[in-house]
C-alpha cells in the first residue's frame, strides 16, 4: 500500500478532524502518502486534492467540522459520474481509500471498490448515531454533550417561569440524541421515531408532571411520527388550556463546536485502525466500536440493516419513565 486517498462526506461531525489526524499520521508512520480529496466525493470527481503532512494536521484535533470539507453529490450517484473519480484516482496511483461518514457515504465507497477495484474502508462519522454495527458514531457524544448543554440552559427559564418546554433535536430517522438526551437532562418526556407518539397521552402526562415539577421539558427528535417541535406545540396547545407552552428548535448548534475527549478518543483509534485494515489487505468493512472494543462488520451489513439498534432504544424509554 502506497497512496490512501481520504474523504468526509455527508454531514459533517465534531471528531472528523481527530480522524482525518490520526489516519495522516498512521499513514506518514508507514511510509505510506495519506491523499486527502477535499469536499467528499465531489472532490474526487473534481480532483481537488492534498497529499498531506504532519503540518496539515497540526492543531486540529480540538476543532468540529473538517478540514477536508464535505459535500452532498448527486453526481457520483451515476457511474457516469464516478468514472471521472475513478480516472482521477488511477491517474493518482490511489491504492486504498478511507471513507469518513454515513451510510450513504459507504454505498459509494462499495460502489468505488466494485467499479475501481480498489480496496475501501468505511469510518461511521454522523452525530446521529444511526449507524448499524458500531455503538457509537465519530460526533453523537459532542452533540449529545451540546443538547445537554442547552437543555440545562432552557430548564433555568422554563423553571423560573413555571413553563413547559418542547424542545427539537437533530437525529434525521432515529431517536438516539433525543432520547439520551432526554435520560441526561432529566427531561419530562421525549418523542422519538422509534416509538408511536400519542400527543393525548403526552398532554395528560406532562399535566401530570406538572403538579410536582416547576419545569418540564420534553425532548423531541426531529424525525418523530407526530411532526417536529412547532407541530406537536400546535397539536398540544388546544389540549393544554391555561398552560404556558414554548417550543425551541436546537438546529445546527448540534453540529458544530469542540469534540468531545470520547470523540477525539474514538475518532483516533477509528482511524489508526483503518489504515491498519488496509494494510493488511482488508477491504469492504466499517470500523465500528462495541463497549471498548475496535470491530468491524462487513459495509454491506452495515448499509443493509438498521434495525438492532431499536431495542436498546427502547429499554431506554422505559428507564426514562422510571425517572421523570
Ligand atoms: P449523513 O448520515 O451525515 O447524511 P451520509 O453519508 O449518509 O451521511 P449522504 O448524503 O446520504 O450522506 O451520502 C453522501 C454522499 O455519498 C452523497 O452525496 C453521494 O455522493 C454518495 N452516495 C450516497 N448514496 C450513494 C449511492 N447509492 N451510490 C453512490 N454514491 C452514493
Amino acid at each position: 500500500m502506497k497512496r490512501i486517498a481520504l474523504i468526509t462526506s455527508g454531514g459533517d461531525a465534531p471528531g472528523m478532524n481527530a480522524c482525518i489526524r490520526a489516519i495522516v499520521k498512521t499513514c506518514l508512520s508507514k511510509g505510506i502518502t495519506p491523499v486527502g480529496y477535499y469536499n467528499g466525493y465531489q472532490g474526487m470527481m473534481d480532483n481537488e486534492f492534498k497529499e498531506m503532512s504532519s503540518s496539515d494536521v497540526k492543531n486540529i484535533i480540538q476543532y468540529g467540522g473538517t478540514i477536508l470539507g464535505t459535500a452532498r453529490s448527486t453526481e457520483f450517484r451515476t457511474k457516469e459520474g464516478r468514472a471521472k473519480a475513478i480516472h482521477n484516482l488511477r491517474a493518482n496511483n490511489i491504492d486504498g481509500f478511507i471513507c469518513i461518514g454515513g451510510d450513504g457515504s459507504f454505498k459509494g465507497a462499495q460502489a468505488l471498490s466494485e467499479e475501481m477495484s480498489i480496496p475501501v474502508i468505511g469510518i461511521p462519522g454522523t452525530i446521529d448515531n444511526d449507524m448499524y454495527g458500531t455503538d457509537r458514531t465519530i460526533g453523537f457524544d459532542t452533540a449529545l454533550n451540546t443538547v445537554v448543554e442547552a437543555v440545562d440552559k432552557i430548564k433555568d427559564t422554563a423553571g423560573s417561569h413555571r413553563r413547559i418546554f418542547l424542545v427539537e433535536v437533530m437525529g434525521r430517522d432515529a431517536g438516539f440524541i433525543a432520547l439520551d438526551g432526554a435520560l441526561s437532562s432529566g427531561a419530562a418526556s421525549v418523542l422519538i421515531p422509534e416509538e408511536r407518539s400519542n400527543i393525548d397521552l403526552l398532554a395528560e402526562d406532562l399535566k401530570s408532571q406538572s403538579k410536582r415539577k416547576g419545569n418540564l421539558i420534553v425532548v423531541v427528535a426531529e424525525g418523530d411520527d407526530a411532526g417536529g417541535a412547532a407541530d406537536i406545540y400546535n397539536k398540544l396547545l388546544p389540549l393544554m388550556e391555561g398552560y404556558e407552552l414554548r417550543y425551541t428548535i436546537l438546529g445546527h448548534i448540534q453540529r458544530g463546536g469542540r469534540p468531545s475527549a470520547f470523540d477525539r478518543l474514538m475518532a483516533t483509534r477509528m482511524g489508526v485502525f483503518a489504515v491498519e485494515l488496509l494494510e493488511k489487505g482488508e477491504s469492504d468493512l466499517m470500523v465500528g466500536v462495541k463497549g471498548d472494543d475496535l470491530h468491524t462488520i462487513s459495509l454491506q451489513d452495515a448499509v443493509n440493516n438498521t434495525a438492532h439498534a431499536e431495542v436498546s432504544k427502547l429499554n431506554a424509554i422505559k428507564l426514562l419513565k422510571t425517572v421523570t
